[in-house]
């Protein structure tokens, strides 16, 4: 039996520490659940929002009139054990970093580079998470997920789920249409580690580490990112807030000439993908902070509420730097964080 709760706190289901209540919420612990919540009242007379943990929201107003439908579907186990590849399938509400965590030990590879990103197994496909040079659609099989328009569970594979960079069809077309149920993911016990990307070759060469294992890569990235993004526990944040935006080239060359230092990486399709923490910082934003309201001062692509802010207030910086970046650059940057009225 699901249950629907009124005037729910969701003060510990948003990253940002927001005193923000729903006038609807419900736990769903299993598929069946969603059956059930389809025939609700609630559903019927209300928008609703899917969440997990909350970790890539900013609730705008302290009151959401609406029914959240938070995902707490648990259960690992492993649908493929060969000699080399392991297929395991995972419940949209485990925690994303405690399942990396299970995975390293079991020392099966392949995910260890996105270790200690806060969030759900279920919300990983939305954005297509990543980090340190890899992407959750690198070890992407399957998923399962239930339509609220038709009532029906549907299966997609990777083609299907359209992965772009911090994007796929259920964030773009596709919004709070399909609840992802569960995922499948494969990993490797023969895997080629990935220590290219950010610092990792220097902490291992710093150790002087030169047969480094998946738990290494793990742990050195859980130290670099520890040193670099506020723990949510203390400040408020969702991680970085805008995307790094992907300008054509001749774009890109145009800025070139005017801004001769700005941070670039050229990306697969001939494109340039720009810093946006370097446009911010750039613009002055770094570590400045208005009220109770900033950008981090160790890494400036993170918005962070110091204690006591608002939605609103939050939004509305963040909306102030997208001004200024635009006014000095051109550029529009675009929200990573899903942005809830
Ligand atoms: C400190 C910090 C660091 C971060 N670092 C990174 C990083 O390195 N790389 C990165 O990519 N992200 C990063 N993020 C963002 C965040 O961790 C991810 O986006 C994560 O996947 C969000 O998971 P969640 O369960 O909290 O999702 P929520 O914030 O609850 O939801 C995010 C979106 O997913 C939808 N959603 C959630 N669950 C489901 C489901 N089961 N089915 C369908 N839709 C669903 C929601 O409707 C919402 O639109 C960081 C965030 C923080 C706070």
């Amino acid at each position: 039996m699901i249950e629907i709760q009124r005037n729910f706190y969701l003060k510990g289901l948003n990253t940002f520490g927001l005193d923000v209540f729903a006038s609807h919420y419900v736990c769903i612990r299993k598929q069946e659940d969603l059956s059930e919540l389809l025939e609700s009242d609630a559903f019927g007379e209300f928008k609703h929002q899917i969440l997990g943990l909350g970790s890539n929201v900013l609730f705008i107003n302290d009151y959401f009139e609406g029914l959240v439908i938070h995902i707490c579907i648990p259960g690992i186990s492993v649908v493929e054990n060969g000699p080399e590849r392991v297929i395991v399938e995972v419940g949209a509400g485990e925690n994303w970093s405690d399942f990396v965590d299970k995975m390293v030990e079991n020392g099966l590879g392949g995910i260890e580079n996105l270790a200690l990103i806060p969030g759900t197994v279920g919300a990983a496909p939305l954005q297509n998470i990543g980090a340190y040079g890899v992407e959750f659609k690198d070890n992407f099989v399957s998923l399962k997920a239930f339509d609220l328009q038709t009532g029906k569970t549907v299966s997609f594979g990777p083609e299907e789920c359209e992965f772009g960079y911090r994007n796929s069809i259920f964030k773009t077309s596709h919004p709070n249409r399909f609840i992802i149920l569960s995922v499948r993911l494969k990993l490797s016990r023969k895997h080629q580690l990935k220590t290219d990307y950010g610092d990792i070759k220097k902490h291992l060469s710093e150790e002087g580490n030169t047969h480094p294992g998946i738990s290494d890569i793990s742990r050195i990235i859980k130290k670099i990112r520890q040193s670099k993004l506020p723990d949510p526990s203390k400040i408020g944040n969702a991680g970085s807030f805008f995307k790094n935006p992907i300008l054509h080239p001749l774009v890109f060359e145009g800025l070139r000439r005017e801004f001769p230092d700005i941070v670039s990486y050229p990306d697969e399709n001939g494109f340039f993908k720009v810093s946006a923490a370097w446009l911010i910082e750039q613009a002055g934003w770094k570590g400045k902070r208005i009220g109770n309201v900033g950008m981090h001062e160790k890494q400036a692509l993170v918005l962070v509420n110091h204690g006591g802010a608002t939605g609103g207030e939050l939004h509305q910086f963040a909306m102030n730097v997208q001004y200024s970046v635009k006014q000095k650059f051109g550029i529009l940057l675009e929200p990573e964080v899903n942005i809830l009225s």
